[in-house]
Order: C-alpha cells, then structure tokens, then sequence
C-alpha cells in the first residue's frame, strides 16, 4: 500500500470523528466480516437509572437502598451509578454538621472491593454487605423479582448482607437512537453482528431485537470476552469489535480491527486501533467504509 493514500485516509477519518493509531490499520479492515459490539455503553447509553426496588420480606427497603447505595458510591460502573444516584435522592440528608459518608448524605463502606463483571462487597453500617451477582440460592420471592425484572429487560442485581439474601435492584439503560441505523450500516457493508455483554440473556435478547441483531452472546465474564474474540477468529472469521469498557480492552486488543467509543475508558482506547470520537456507533461503519475506499484507490 502506498503511504500517501493511507496518509489521506488518516486525515479524512479525523474529519469524520476517527482517530486512527496508524495509517497500517486500515488495511486490517479489508477481509473483516463480523462486527462484535459490546452492549453497555457502546450499543446502549450506558446511563443508567435505578427502576425497581424490591425488599425481601422482614427487610425495610431504605435500609436495603442506603447500604446497596454506600457500596456503588465507591464503584465506577453504569450499574452502581445508577444504584448510589437512585439511593441517595431516597436517603434523606443528615442533620447538619454530620460529616459521614462520601457524598455526605449515603454513609461510607469499608473493606471496598469491586469484583469486574460481577459486582461489589464491602462493609457498611457494620454489615457485610454484597450487591450484584454473588448468590447462586434465591429465596423464591427474592427470584420471582429477579426474573420479571429481566423480562422487562432490566439489569436486576442481588443485595445480601450477613449471608442472607435481602432483595433485588434493577437498573435500565436506553439503546442509543443511533444504533438500529448503524447496525443496518454495518449489515449493508457486508458485516455480520454479534453482541456481546456480561449483562443477562434476557436484557441482551431485549436490546439485540431492538437494534437488530440475530446473534447474542450473554452472561460473558470480563475475562472471556478475549475467549469469544479467539473463537470465532478459529472459527475463520475476521473479527472487528467495537467496546467501550476496562472489560472491553483485551477483546479489542485481539480483534483484528478494535474500535474503541471515545466516550469510554482510557483502558478502551489505548487497546483499540481506532477511536470513535463521539461514541457513535454510525461511525464505526464509516470507519470500515472509508478505509475501504482509501484502500481501493491504493490498488
Ligand atoms: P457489560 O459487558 O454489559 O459491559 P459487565 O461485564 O461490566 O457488563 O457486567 C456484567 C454484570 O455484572 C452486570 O450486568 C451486573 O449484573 C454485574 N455487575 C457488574 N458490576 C456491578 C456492580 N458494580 N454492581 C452490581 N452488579 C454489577
Ligand atoms: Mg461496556
């Protein structure tokens, strides 16, 4: 390939919102046929708002919110920003000169620890708290919530303290008004599309039929997203990934063309051979469509 054309290609992906870590990725782009996009925060908004709470019976529901919401505080992901946001417009503040807890009004969690693609624990008010997917027995009541709040396609997690099962959070988030047009985009370029999440099947099926996507692969462990990557490069295909995320990072470092939203974390983007400015997924098709033609001219 002849440097100059390359080097127009890279100028005109800035132009359209594309950052590209060197003119050689381009030609990665030529043979690609599938397009893996993560779902939180590249399909989806990845702002998520608390939706549902649900207490146990014997469990006072702002009891539930506050220590749930003191554990999130601490933690970065959609999901607990959701939860400590939707807790702390529930906990009233506290009387003046009390200077507890981070935001001043949720109080502080201790032995803090975030456990990727799974949740949080961490002590709080003196209980032992866990909020996200650690329970493998729910109590029936406690099961029926989780379930119905999936098949409303809601993000549900498990809240437990003192090794008991206490109730049930469900979060949602909101499919980009700009993803149904991209992925028609990407199909248009020939492109097969997977989503790929650590979210439940349901809430993926839900947001897989809202863009269009047939091929769903859910309940992935941040650790085997790289797996899923691998196995369809065995299976022969040439894999592009778009992700957003610290759990997106070795998946589109393995890709053979990773594009990562610009809206992400730092993590994404130093793994991702592209930069989608804007985090606009329409772009992702521009992406492989001008180095398509930029590659064209070269030939
Ligand atoms: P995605 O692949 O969609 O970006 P993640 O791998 O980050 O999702 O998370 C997968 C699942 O793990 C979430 O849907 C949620 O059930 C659980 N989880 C992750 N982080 C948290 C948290 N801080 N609090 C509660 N649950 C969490
Ligand atoms: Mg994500």
């Amino acid at each position: 390939a002849t440097p100059t054309a390359l080097m127009v290609g890279t100028g005109r992906g800035a132009q359209l919102g594309i950052l590209i870590k060197g003119p050689e990725v381009l030609e990665n782009t030529r043979r690609v046929d599938t397009v893996v996009l993560d779902k939180t925060g590249t399909v989806t908004t990845g702002r998520m708002t608390l939706q549902e709470v649900y207490a146990a019976d014997g469990t006072d529901e702002k009891l539930l919110l506050r220590l749930a919401g003191a554990l999130e505080h601490a933690s970065e992901h959609p999901v607990a920003r959701a939860i400590a946001a939707g807790a702390e417009m529930e906990v009233p503040p506290l009387e003046q000169g009390d200077l507890r807890g981070p935001a001043g009004r949720l109080p502080s969690a201790e032995h803090f620890e975030n456990v990727p693609g799974r949740g949080v624990r961490g002590r709080v008010e003196g209980h032992e708290v866990a909020v996200g997917r650690f329970f493998d027995d729910l109590p029936p009541d406690v099961a029926r919530a989780r379930d119905e709040a999936e098949r409303r396609g809601r993000t549900a997690v498990v809240v437990g303290w003192d090794g008991a099962v206490r109730g049930v959070l469900a979060v949602a988030d909101a499919v980009k008004e700009t993803s149904a047009e991209a992925v028609r985009e990407l199909r248009a370029l020939g492109l097969s599309p997977v989503l790929l999440t650590g979210d439940n099947r349901a809430v993926a099926e839900a947001v897989a039929a809202e863009v269009g996507i047939d091929e769903v692969i859910a309940e992935v462990l941040p650790e085997d997203k790289v797996a899923v990557v691998k196995r369809l490069q065995d299976e022969g295909r040439v894999v592009a990934m778009v992700g957003d995320g610290v759990n997106d990072a070795a998946g589109l470092a393995t890709a053979d063309l990773g594009l990562a939203m610009g809206t992400g974390t730092d993590a994404a983007i130093e793994a991702g051979d592209l930069t989608l400015v804007r985090g606009d997924l329409r772009v992702a098709a521009d992406a492989i469509r001008l180095s398509r033609r930029t590659l064209a001219t070269i030939k």
